[in-house]
């Protein structure tokens, strides 16, 4: 047996016991979902979802600070190790089509005076339910274990900046220094009431680029007057096919896309400038920097072959770091999880290429974390995240996300004071 069962009985947590009370806040637990899926909030604008769960907190007795457009509760019970477990809060630019009877209608105003229908197409509303599903059942059950928890509600994770917001405004100054973090999120497999984890990267670094190439306009009839930055553009997007191909190892993980080319409005009018978004994938953040100096590179080069007037602009506008748990922290979740969900719930989550900025909160505090998936759909019905129609079954859905928070919390708290059961 590993060694983190080796502590004496008296000295770990009565999860049993926090978990008896799973049942009582079923009822509450669907209805708010229902109502957090229904009034979902754009990244940096959760201010509703942050008031309603402030107020939850401190009836459940956790002392409440705002960080950075993010809430964390902290519940000190006695000696033992501080454990952190995070949830983020924003829903996705997407008009739903669930058909659920508590799907989204809510639409905001982007800064272009254009309506935008909001969706929690991510499951964040799913995460903020557990969280505070199990801070209510690690507060009501805290005679069954010692140290202290910290429930961190994140806001801007779709936009990759929430986490360092966060901490920019001074978290690691405002909560214990957690020992270790935990993360979860509802994903299209395994199926609802299974979890999954895996030790090192499980999920992708990427980053976001917009770049414009400055060219030279002119009349579509005299191209020798300009220099056309569609062209250019069109030799950039074939020449970073190669980044992967031929600069990466066969078989070494990377992904280069250019998901959109603008440039340009007539037929016969060569444009000024060309602007492409350019996003980028790679499971070690060696590979992460080798991508991003060979797009700089071509970027840069194909201009400078061209003869453009002047030198392309390129903004790194997003940039996750790779989620890479921790081997042990990950075998110890995954032993918790077997000892009190069953083996046979409990799966290898192996690589996902999607990517997540929770890990900077782990990072900034120089300390270990694991991160894991739970299910949300019956099986072979799964619908990726992001998708207009994705709508987890609410059971077992919250119930799995509450208990495999609370069983994963609990491996790395402290038994009873006293060593009392
Ligand atoms: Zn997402
Ligand atoms: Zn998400």
């Amino acid at each position: 047996m590993p060694e983190t069962t080796a502590m004496s009985e008296a000295a770990r947590p009565d999860t049993a016991t926090v978990l008896a009370g799973l049942d009582a806040i079923t009822g509450w637990q669907e209805e708010l979902y229902r109502h957090l899926h229904a009034h979902p909030e754009l990244s940096f604008q959760e201010e509703q979802t942050c008031a309603l769960i402030s107020e939850r907190l401190e009836e459940l007795g956790y002392a409440v600070h705002q960080v950075g457009g993010g809430v964390v509760g902290v519940l000190a019970n006695g000696e033992g190790p501080t454990v952190l477990f995070r949830a983020d809060l924003d829903a996705l630019p997407v008009t739903e089509t669930t058909g659920l009877d508590y799907a989204s209608t809510v639409t905001v105003t982007d800064d272009e005076g254009k309506s935008v229908a909001v969706m929690h197409a991510c499951g964040h509303d799913a995460h903020i339910t557990c969280a505070l599903g199990a801070a209510q059942l690690l507060s009501e059950g805290r005679d069954s274990w010692s140290g202290t928890f910290v429930a961190l509600f994140q806001p801007a994770e779709e936009v990759g900046k929430g986490a360092q917001s966060m901490v920019d405004a001074g978290l690691v100054d405002t909560i214990p220094r957690p020992d270790v973090c935990l993360g979860q999120h509802v994903l299209a497999q395994p199926q609802a009431g299974h979890v999954a984890t895996s030790p090192g990267p499980v999920l992708s670094a990427g980053t976001s680029v917009r770049v414009t190439v400055h060219g030279r306009g002119s009349h579509g009839s005299m191209p020798h007057l300009g220099v056309d930055p569609v062209v250019v553009a069109a030799s950039i997007v074939l020449r970073l096919q190669t980044v992967v191909s031929r600069e990466l190892a066969p078989g070494e993980f990377g992904v280069v896309t250019v998901g959109s080319v603008q440039a340009g409005a007539k037929a016969n009018i060569i444009p000024g400038e060309a602007l492409l978004l350019i996003n980028t994938r790679a499971y070690s953040e060696e590979v992460k920097e080798r991508i991003s100096a060979a797009v700089e590179r071509i970027v840069r080069a194909e201009c400078a072959a061209a003869g453009c007037p002047a030198e392309p602009d390129i903004e790194v506008f997003e940039s996750f770091p790779l989620t890479d748990n921790d081997p042990d922290v990950t075998a110890r979740v995954t032993e918790a999880f077997i000892e009190h969900l069953g083996a046979e719930r409990v799966h290898e989550l192996g690589r996902v290429p999607a990517s997540e900025d929770f890990s900077v909160i782990p990072d900034a505090f120089g300390v270990p974390y694991a991160y894991w998936g739970f299910g949300g759909f019956p099986e072979g019905q799964g619908v990726p995240n992001h998708n207009p129609a994705f709508g987890p079954v609410i059971q077992p859905t919250l119930r799995t996300g509450t208990e495999a928070a609370v069983v994963a919390v609990t491996a790395f708290l402290a038994g009873p004071a006293g060593g009392a059961r």
